[in-house]
Order: structure tokens, then sequence, then C-alpha cells
């Protein structure tokens, strides 16, 4: 005969069943690892919006994907480097991305994730606008201007000298875009139900273009000596000198001497931003006047992570702040004014950028950079706060993907040289001018394009040792392509080479599982591991499914 259950019994019953849904249904949000106790090793990923699809059932399917790999936070790109924006915001609309006005990414996520305890933080690239978009068209005194009066958009990159397609926004302008425009955009995504934190990104000065050119606009040049009280607001016009009663010339620098030259403000934007990053304090003295253009550049973006923070939790206490950072918050601060270690008042969890991208030499060797300077951004913010090792796995395969690379760098010379010949015999119809102009010209082009055409070829011959095992007819009709390309005459060759570089982002958009050795991912994860941060974010989910290492990510986060 069967005992009926007594209440108590039957309490249990529904205790196990419920516990048992709880863990049937997905990593809940606080895990504990079973051994020590200790909070279990966070996970977090970046993604970008067309991972996540168009409809319900792909914004389902990618978060059963993320729940897979113990995802416990997604980090969903919400406005991009062009300014462009994916939420469906009435009051920033010019700025919303054809096709997000209808289709609300941020509810459908939300709405998605939430009963899986997985959160959502909206990602912002803080500071950078497109050359179009709609904040720089309204408001271009916002720019950021170099020492010629220039943005960021009148710079090169790189030895190819290709412009710089971003318009970084001078963060220390009040009004200016930070409190006219990113401050009332993160206002609006706190307020958004479906968001469960803000994630800075860019949350600094230009690094890759011209870092100390920025930024000399009107408004810091007056701005910075005034930060540093070079002179005097009140009585502007007396001015001291230096009184020698030490020595050493820069010993006396508290005997008051008035260090911002008299004819500052009056001088052209060249020679006050000459002044501001080369000149003296004390006359004679050494050129340390640059030493208050970090200090401000440092100042105003402590400024932005502490109004944001403010902002954030007066709106909603439970939000959280996350931010993408740079390897070293020492040298960040002098190169890009972001001294990240000094944020845990207004962070909430740091997700350092600790990607192999950021570090010389081998494989091997990342291993091991990867592992002390996680350790030693855990001293530099004294374990203050949450800290996720970034990991970005396309850099982690720099020799496997080098053949890509330098397939496209031979693609792009054998471009440019096809536009200077057509420039060349456009400028002869124009000017009938003199023949040996053109032939001298297509002479050296000749010689440069077989060069390009060598380099291509040898790339090429690398890539597939890699790619024919693996996929043997993507190999095959890469193959055929690049024939195709060495073979056409040089009226035929800009198609062909356009079909060979339009296959091979094809390959590189799809690789063969396996191309990208998953190993190399645990590896990474396991070394991030031994310093023992807080937890691992991965960029991105987008590269997650071109290497095809989903698995290895489910494998390596299931420990
Ligand atoms: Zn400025």
């Amino acid at each position: 005969m069967m005992r009926r259950p007594t209440t108590c019994a039957r309490f249990l019953i529904w205790l196990i069943v419920i516990l048992g849904c709880l863990a049937a249904g997905g990593a809940p949000v606080a895990r504990e690892s079973a051994q020590s106790g200790a909070p279990a090793e966070r996970h977090s990923v970046w993604v970008h919006p067309p991972e996540v699809g168009r409809d319900r059932e792909a914004v389902r399917a990618f978060v059963e994907q993320c729940r897979r790999a113990h995802i416990e936070t997604i980090i969903l790109l919400v406005k991009g480097m062009n300014g462009e924006i994916y939420w469906p915001s009435q009051r920033f609309s010019a700025a919303v991305v054809k096709g997000y006005e209808s289709f609300d990414l941020l509810r459908e996520l939300g709405a998605a994730a939430r009963p899986h305890g997985i959160k959502v933080h909206a990602w912002l690239v803080d500071f950078v606008e497109g050359l179009n978009s709609p904040a720089l068209k309204a408001h271009p005194e916002w720019a950021q201007l170099n020492h010629a009066g220039g943005t960021t958009g009148t710079e090169t990159l790189g030895k190819r000298k290709r412009p710089y397609p971003y318009v970084w926004m001078c963060p220390a302008r009040r009004p200016g875009y930070t409190d006219q425009w990113l401050l009332p955009m993160i206002e609006e995504l706190a307020k958004n139900p479906a968001v469960d934190g803000i994630h800075h990104d860019y949350i600094r000065y230009p690094g890759d273009v011209a870092p100390d050119s920025f930024c000399f606009c009107d408004y810091c040049l007056t701005h910075i000596p005034r930060y540093a009280m070079l002179a005097y607001e009140t009585r502007s016009s007396e001015r001291y000198d230096v009184d020698v009663r030490q020595e050493r010339v820069e010993a006396n620098w508290w005997t008051d001497p008035t260090m911002l030259p008299s004819t500052y403000s009056k001088a052209e934007r060249r020679e006050r931003a000459d002044f501001l990053l080369n000149g003296r304090t004390i006359p004679g003295g050494p050129p340390d006047v640059r030493y208050f253009f970090y200090d401000y550049r440092v100042e105003q973006i402590d400024r932005f992570a502490r109004e944001v923070h403010e902002l954030v939790k007066k709106v909603n206490p439970k939000l959280e702040i996350s931010a993408a950072v740079f390897k070293n918050p020492v040298q960040s601060a002098r190169f890009i004014g972001q001294q990240w270690h000094r944020w845990n008042e207004w962070i909430d969890i740091y997700t350092p950028m600790t990607y192999r991208s950021h570090f010389a030499g081998s494989f091997e060797s990342y291993l091991d950079h990867l592992e002390e300077t996680t350790r030693r951004q855990l001293e530099w913010t004294r374990h203050g706060r949450p800290l996720e090792a970034g990991i970005a796995t396309t850099y982690l395969y720099r020799e496997e993907l080098q053949p890509f690379e330098d397939m496209n760098d031979a693609i792009e010379t054998l471009r440019d040289l096809q536009s200077s010949v057509q420039d060349a015999q456009a400028a002869q119809r124009q000017l009938n001018a003199a023949v040996y102009v053109l032939e001298g010209a297509s002479g050296d082009a000749r010689q440069a394009r077989e060069m390009a055409m060598k380099r291509l070829v040898a790339a090429h011959d690398r890539l597939q040792k890699r790619l024919a095992p693996l996929a043997p007819d993507t190999a095959k009709t890469l193959a055929q392509l690049v024939k195709a390309a060495e073979e056409a005459s040089p009226e035929q060759q800009a198609t062909a080479v356009a079909g060979l570089s339009a296959e091979l982002a094809n390959v590189r958009a799809d690789l063969p599982p396996g191309f990208c050795p998953p190993e190399k991912l645990a590896r990474a994860i396991d070394a991030a591991r031994r310093a023992k941060p807080d937890g691992i974010v991965i960029f991105a989910a987008s590269s997650l499914k071109r290497e095809k290492l989903w698995p290895a990510l489910e494998k390596a986060f299931a420990k």
C-alpha cells in the first residue's frame, strides 16, 4: 500500500520540482560554484544587432545559443561607430537605423533573455559619430578639432593614408555633445524596461588617429589653461615672473609665476595648441605644459563616467554600468584620457579588452601576457569591482587568418593601380598631355601589378594549405578565381579581381569548422582564468559564428 505524502514531504517534492525547473531553465544570474561556494565565473558576450536577428523566432534562437554557452550578460550594440542607433527613439529618430523603428530589438531580446536569467546591457560607442551623422550635421561645433582646426575626419590611417571615416566629439564642451546628445540617450536607455545595464565603449579620446592632436577646439583652448589655473581670471592683466630662490628653476614653481603667456588668448589655434603640448610652465624649465593637457583629458572622461553613474542610478539603482577599456589604465590615461582603474565608484563591471591584437609576439607569449595583464588589472583596480577578462576570438587566429589579410592587401594594391592608370588615362584625355607620361606610368604600373599578383598567389598558396583539407570544394573555387585573375588581361583584371575579392569575403564569413582551432580559444580562456578574474567576456558573437567557435565556448564555459 502506498502512503500518501505528508504536508512536509509534499512541500519538499514541490521544492525539488521548482529547483529542477530553475536548473533546466538555464543559468541563474548569481550562480555559485558547487565546490568552493565562491561566486561562479561570470560570462558575457559582445553582440552586434545582426547576430540577434530581426524577428521573434530568431531572437529566441540566439538567446538559446547564449544559454547553451552559459552566458549571463548579452552586451548588445545599440549605438554604433557612425552614431546610428538600434532602438525606436522618438527624440533621436533621425539616428535610428532603418528597420529598427518598427522592430523593437531591445524589447524582444529582453523578453527572450530575462526568463533565463540573462541580462542585457545596452552598449554605446560613446564619443564617435559618422561623417554624415545627424548629431554632427546639426552641431558641427561639437566635434573635436586638431591644431589645424580639422576634425578626426580629416585624418588618415595607415601607410595607404586611407581617410579616417569617423568624427570624434569633444567630451569637454558644455553645452555640447556630452550633455545635449549622449547623456539624454543614456537616460532614455536607462528608462527602457528591457535594459539591465549601460555599457561604455570608446569612453576616451581617439587613440589610433593622432592621440596628441585632440582636442584643441575653441572650448578646450580656453578651458585647458583654466582647468590647470595657469593664470588668474581676476586681475588677469597682472603678470608675475618666476622668483628665482632655488637653484633648479622648476623648484621655484610655488613662487606663483604666471604660467600662461600674455599673448596666449590672442594667438592662432596652431600656436595655442603648440603651447599646450610643448610649452614650459616655468621659463627656462622643462617642456611640461602637456602634463596639464593630459590631466584635463583624463578629467573630462572621468567626469562623463561620473555623470552617467549619477544619471543611471537615479533612474534605477539596480541598473549595472559596465565598461570596455584598454588593457593598461596607466598608459591609456596618457594616450587616450582613460584612467579607468580609478573608476570603482562609477563602474560596476570592468570588461578590459585584453585582446591579442594589443600585444606583440606569438600566441604562446600572448597566453602569458594575458594572464600577467589580467593580474595587473586586478591590482590596479584593487579588486574594487568585478572584472571580466576580454578575449577577442578573431585575433587569437593571427597565424591562421593572415593569408586572408595578405590576399586582401594585394587585392587593394591591384585596385589602387587600376584606378591610378584610369586617372592617368583621364588626365591624358583631358590635357592631351605628352604620351610618355602615360607610358611611363603604365610601365611602372605593370611592374607593380606583377609584384602584387605574386604576393596574391603566394598568400593564396598558404591559405590553400589550411583550407583544402577542410573544404575541398570551396578551395577549388577560390583557386580557379585566383587563376582567372592571374591570367586576365589588364583590361579584364578589374572584373576578375572583384570576383575573387567577393568570393574571398564569402569564405572568410563562413569558415569551415576547425579552420580556427578551438583549442586556442580554450587555452586563452584558461590563461585568463589563471589570473582569477571575476569572469570572461568574449568579442564577439559574430566572430564566434564566423569562426565556428560556439561549441568550443559552450564547452569552456560549462566548466
Ligand atoms: Zn574640445
